[in-house]
């Protein structure tokens, strides 16, 4: 049975990425009275991705927050409310603790969180953020103009920031552990015929130097151990995301990665708690994968709904 109860939704989402957007978008069709709860970053990750040219319907290409926004006016013209805010905890009785102290009632909740950014774990990593460390070419590229940059890993993150980078910069090292990379070949490919981008294979960063800002880093390759100082101006860390599930620990089960884990209803171990997007998914982080996967929660969840 749907509430009709002003004070209690029938589902809240947490997160407003594509997964739950999407997952709104289908509960305001269906008459679900729910809530959006927007997290730290409305819109999520792709609101710092310049470009999405893999999203169908855009033949030319949109950028990330121009994305995210026309998705979230769409889940405004459907009337469904979405609210700023962190959610603390959810209790066994379905209510959900925001940070700022409110509690919202609800029967159903549709997790969809994302991911955070995974940072190497180097002393002074996080203490030299803003002062030549940052984990958003996007963000903060443009303050490296004409200097020399490097980027960590060796995924798409790191192919597309070193790519990005180098349109500003005067050199891009990329620095992977490995000696292939685990980019997409399209990725790949703009970075092996980037003349500005250096790649240091088998190599890893031991440690921040520079006083206030990093002037530059320890590096020691892994094949051979021999040490070296590179001397760069920015430190670029692309290394991969955490699932931002922290919160849900010792209430719904995980993966050991901190991924949710979800049966193939979209459903976690918890009755009517369900979940999709980039906080279930260990591997391809895809927007569309995750709208697809806030769809499947929503109709899961109105299944759900009706049946209880
Ligand atoms: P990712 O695919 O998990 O790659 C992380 C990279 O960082 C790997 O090369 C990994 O090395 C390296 N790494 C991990 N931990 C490290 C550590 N402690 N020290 C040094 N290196 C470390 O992460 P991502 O590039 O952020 O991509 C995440 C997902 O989003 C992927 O599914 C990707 O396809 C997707 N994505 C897609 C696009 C696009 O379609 N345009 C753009 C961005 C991201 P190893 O290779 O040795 O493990």
């Amino acid at each position: 049975m749907i509430s009709m109860n002003e004070n209690k939704y029938d589902c809240v989402i947490i997160g407003s990425g594509p997964a739950g957007l999407t997952a709104a978008i289908y509960h305001a069709r269906a008459n679900i009275k729910t809530i959006v709860i927007a997290g730290n970053q409305p819109g999520g990750q792709l609101t710092i991705t310049p470009m999405v040219d893999n999203y169908p319907g855009f033949p030319n290409g949109i950028g990330g927050f121009k994305l995210m926004m026309d998705i979230q006016t769409q889940v405004k013209n459907f009337g469904v409310e979405i609210k700023q805010g962190i959610v603390k905890k959810i209790t066994d009785n379905f209510k959900i603790e925001l940070e700022n102290g409110e509690i919202l009632e609800t029967k159903s909740v549709i997790v969809a969180t994302g991911a955070g950014v995974k940072w190497i774990g180097l002393d002074r990593e996080k203490e030299m953020i803003g002062h030549g460390v940052s984990s958003c070419a996007t963000c903060d590229g443009m303050f490296f103009r004409d200097k020399t940059v490097a980027v960590v890993g060796g995924g798409d993150t790191a192919c597309e920031d070193a790519v990005f980078l180098s349109k500003f910069t005067k050199k891009v090292y990329m620095i992977h552990r490995r000696e292939e990379f685990r980019a997409s070949m399209a990725e790949q490919k703009k970075v092996f015929e980037n003349s500005k981008i250096e790649i240091l294979w088998n190599t890893e960063v031991k440690e921040i130097l520079g006083e206030e800002k990093v002037n530059s880093i320890k590096i020691v390759n892994n094949k051979t151990n021999d040490e070296k100082i590179l001397e760069i101006d920015g430190l670029f860390v692309a290394v991969g995301y955490s699932p931002a599930t922290k919160f849900l620990e010792g209430l719904i089960k995980l993966k050991e990665g901190g991924q949710i884990l979800v049966n193939e209803k979209m459903m976690t171990n918890v009755e009517g708690i369900f979940a999709a997007g980039d906080c279930v998914n260990q591997n391809h982080r895809q927007a569309i994968l995750a709208a697809g996967e806030g769809c499947r929660a929503a109709l899961e969840t109105q299944s759900w709904l009706n049946r209880s």
